[in-house]
């Protein structure tokens, strides 16, 4: 079975978000830990949990996936949002064993002009500090497109992440087939080609879960502007390929496509549900 959902608004707690992956044939979904903004977030309701833990179980969920404030930047150059982003991870983390086993994603940063090695060195200091032995959630970095001083937008970057994070085996991948293609890999005619560059520099056992989104630019545009599925620069002919891979087909996939209500992702998940090959 292809492991799918979508982001969804966390706003009426983890039982509405498990009820509303049901209604659109999901078994996974994504929502922010708070607001983007990166607000307080709100208080746990341990009942809420608890119930959508057990729905989520009678149901063959896969793993679901936080996501981090897309403002927060670990590498700002600004020491106020620094630490502030760095409060929220960690708290973010905490709050993630609530609903143990799961993952949580984040953009790795931008740079602002310090360089990207000055901010991948920030944000391994960052992920040093924040990271614990304990925690049962694997924390993912998400392929960025390049946009701006983004870090992340090269396999070489995540890589060197990686490589100086103590706790390895709680680091991940996300992959987002917009951003990958905005960032230059080819995603359209040589997905296998992406895969095996993954590997060859990263190594794949890091790649945990993928953002599915089509993309509004052609390859290499550097733009993070997200299409819905089949109406993009990537089209669907790249997203049968890359839910059947061998390598990414057991992987849950999580859309991230510009709809108005979620009926709009239930018409894509329907429809990658029936490009499976079980
Ligand atoms: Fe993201
Ligand atoms: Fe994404
Ligand atoms: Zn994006």
């Amino acid at each position: 079975m292809l492991n799918i959902g979508c982001h969804l608004s966390a706003s009426k707690g983890f039982t509405h978000m498990v009820e509303e992956s049901l209604s659109i044939n999901a078994n996974t979904f994504q929502f922010f830990t708070r607001n983007p903004r990166g607000g307080k977030a709100k208080e746990i309701d341990e009942e809420d949990v608890k119930k959508a833990i057990n729905l989520m179980q009678e149901n063959n969920f896969v793993k679901i996936l936080a996501h981090a404030p897309y403002t927060l930047n670990l590498c700002s150059a600004d020491e106020g949002i620094r630490k502030f982003a760095k409060e929220t991870f960690s708290d973010d983390l905490k709050r993630m064993e609530y609903v143990p086993n799961n993952m949580y994603n984040f953009h790795p940063g931008s740079h602002v002009g310090q360089g990207i090695d000055v901010g991948i060195k920030i944000i391994i200091d960052v992920l040093n500090e924040v990271l614990t032995e304990e925690q049962t959630t694997t924390v993912l970095l998400e392929t960025m497109a390049g946009k701006g001083s983004e870090v992340g937008s090269k396999f070489e970057e995540l890589k060197q992440i990686i490589d100086g994070v103590n706790l390895k085996e709680k680091m991940g991948v996300c992959l987002d087939t917009c951003h990958i293609s905005d960032a230059g890999y080819d995603v359209v005619n040589d997905f296998d080609g992406v895969l095996k560059e993954f590997d060859k520099i990263i190594d794949l056992k890091y790649l945990k879960a993928i953002h599915i989104n089509d993309s509004m630019n052609p390859m290499g545009s550097h733009k993070d502007r997200h299409q819905k599925i089949g109406q993009g620069e990537i089209g669907i002919d790249a997203f049968e390929k890359i839910i059947n891979h061998p390598i990414t087909r057991k992987l849950p996939f999580f859309l991230e496509t510009p709809h108005e209500d979620i009926m709009g992702y239930k018409g894509e998940i329907d429809l990658l549900r029936s490009l499976y090959k079980d």
